[in-house]
């Protein structure tokens, strides 16, 4: 298909499973491109994969340090707004809101516009999460 020739270069996906990271209920993390998924959750879905594969495009335009920063201080200001229930805090993150938003939709890496998180920071209170 010629459209798909357009298609901007998909960044590697490396996934390494193993025991005990990420520790604790997380089923993945994504570290500079790299998804560590504990192997007890089983190999990852296209969905799940489509997920890190956003959150790499997130850290790619943030470059790597400022997304973790970001993401970091973003968790901090919603641990407050929702009164340190961590799991509303993360699901409101702008980075995880994009991703979750999106993760069902195969074609999204292709579609997306640079920075499309950012639009997502200002639906803090409009979900249900
Ligand atoms: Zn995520």
């Amino acid at each position: 298909m010629a459209a798909a020739s357009m298609a901007v270069a998909k960044p590697a996906m490396k996934v390494i499973y193993n025991r005990h990271f990420p520790f604790g209920n997380y089923h993945a993390i994504n570290l500079f491109g790299i998804i560590f998924v504990q192997k007890r959750w089983g190999v990852m879905g296209r969905h799940e994969l489509n997920h890190e594969f956003i959150h790499t495009m997130q850290q790619l335009e943030m470059t790597y340090p400022l997304f973790y920063l970001w993401y970091g201080v973003e968790y901090l200001v919603r641990l407050f707004q929702h009164r340190f229930n961590s799991n509303k805090a993360y699901h409101s993150i702008s980075f995880e809101r994009e991703a979750y938003a999106n993760e069902h939709n195969l074609a999204y890496p292709r579609q997306r516009r640079p920075f499309a998180w950012f639009k997502h920071l200002r639906q803090a209170n409009a979900d249900k999460t």
